[in-house]
């Protein structure tokens, strides 16, 4: 087998691996959607189980539907209802407005 055709197979791959790289990074860039910073919040205030047991793929999906108004009790949260322990988030979330400043009205 002729050494110069694997050469400029791997020659191929590394380019088209930094073009493809690059195109990604920059998608990353200018592509950027910013998320609404309380979702963030409310996740760490959720268990953090990500078990599912609430209907969302995990604690971000059920911190995200709170925050959109799309779940209006923070007791959809399975593992948190056992604990009791909701008062953070319905303080937060009834107290900070969003960045269009409004607020999510939630209760426990
Ligand atoms: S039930 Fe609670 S701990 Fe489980 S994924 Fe949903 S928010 Fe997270």
């Amino acid at each position: 087998m002729n050494p110069m055709i694997i050469l400029w197979g791997v020659l191929v791959l590394a380019g088209l691996g930094l073009i493809l790289g690059f195109l990604l990074a920059l998608a990353a860039k200018f592509l950027h959607v910013q998320e609404d910073p309380r979702i963030k919040k409310v996740e760490d205030m959720l268990p953090g189980a990500n078990c599912g047991a609430c209907g969302y793929a995990g604690c971000h999906d059920l911190a995200e539907a709170l925050v959109k108004g799309e779940v209006k009790k923070a007791s959809a949260c399975k593992v948190g209802k056992k604990e009791k322990n909701f008062d953070p988030i319905v303080a937060y979330m009834n107290s900070t407005p969003g960045p269009d400043g409004k607020i999510t009205q939630i209760s426990d």
